[in-house]
């Protein structure tokens, strides 16, 4: 079927979920959606090996930091994705993990609905629930935590950003794991707000890379989390995962023999 012809104004932007990294976590239905789509947008937490799935047809645009380059403004983006649904194509944007986890995905949407073109989504697994898998840990647990929360550490520019010292409160009281993105340049202070509300003894995962040939992860505390990222030198892309799901773990391995790969 020509969908040019037919829909000549608008085509359809699918946002689809890569998972964390390898390829075999992705959904079949994003592995069908990969395959018909006539143009992907592609951030920088996809696999090559998931870009793969394309069709040898397909115009494969990067629009995250490859090659060195600065990532493609958010708004240029929403402007390259409604330019070519506009022409009738049929658009895949591919994003790391869940497009509804972080990444703007929500953002892109709104954009694109407003724009009046037609969205789809399909889910991907996200980093945070890739991450405690790999280790063996769920992120609740009737004896540890009564439910999960998925936070970012990274603040938009201007915002206030999360407030740490309530969640700590709260995750306290009512037994929560907390799961923060984009937390490890920022661990320093996160910790110490955290530390308000939450013993240091408090259980801490940080897992780099989850799901990737190279993943690696520390065990440590709350009290010793800025100290133990920095000497273990775990960066980006990592997860950082608190809560008494860890503890387990957390005896297992004694600190600071904890640090290796996964
Ligand atoms: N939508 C994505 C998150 C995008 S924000 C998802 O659902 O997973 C980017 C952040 O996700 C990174 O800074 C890091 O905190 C986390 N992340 C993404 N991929 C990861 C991976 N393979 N391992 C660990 N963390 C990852």
């Amino acid at each position: 079927m020509n969908h040019k012809s037919l829909f000549s104004a608008t085509g359809t932007v699918t946002l689809v979920g890569a998972g964390p990294g390898d390829p075999e976590l992705l959904t079949l239905k994003a592995v069908k959606a990969i395959q018909n789509a006539s143009v992907l947008f592609v951030d920088d937490l996809v696999s090559d090996e998931i870009v793969a799935y394309a069709s040898a047809q397909a115009r494969i645009v990067y629009v995250g930091k490859r090659g060195g380059c600065k990532s493609t403004p958010q708004t240029f983006i929403d402007k390259l994705m409604l330019m070519a649904a506009r022409e009738g194509e049929n658009v895949v944007r591919l994003k790391g993990g869940d497009p509804f986890i972080f990444g703007r995905g929500g953002e892109e949407v709104e954009h694109l609905q407003a724009a009046g073109v037609q969205v789809n989504i399909i889910n991907g697994i996200t980093a945070g629930l890739a991450a405690v898998t790999s280790l063996g840990v769920p992120l609740t647990h009737r004896q540890h935590a009564h439910g999960v929360v998925f936070v970012t550490g990274h603040a938009k520019p201007g915002d206030s950003g999360t407030d740490w010292r309530a969640l700590a409160a709260t995750a306290h009281s009512a037994r929560l794991t907390l799961v923060i993105y984009m937390g490890v340049s920022g661990a320093g202070r996160i910790q110490d707000e955290l530390l308000t509300g939450l013993p240091a003894s408090t259980p801490v995962a940080v897992v780099q890379n989850a799901s990737m040939p190279g993943q690696r992860h520390i065990i440590t505390t709350l009290g010793l989390l800025a100290h133990d990222i920095s000497l273990s030198s775990i960066a980006s892309p990592s997860v950082i995962v608190v809560g008494d799901v860890i503890s387990g773990l957390a005896q297992a391995s004694a600190h600071p023999a904890a640090f290796g790969t996964a």
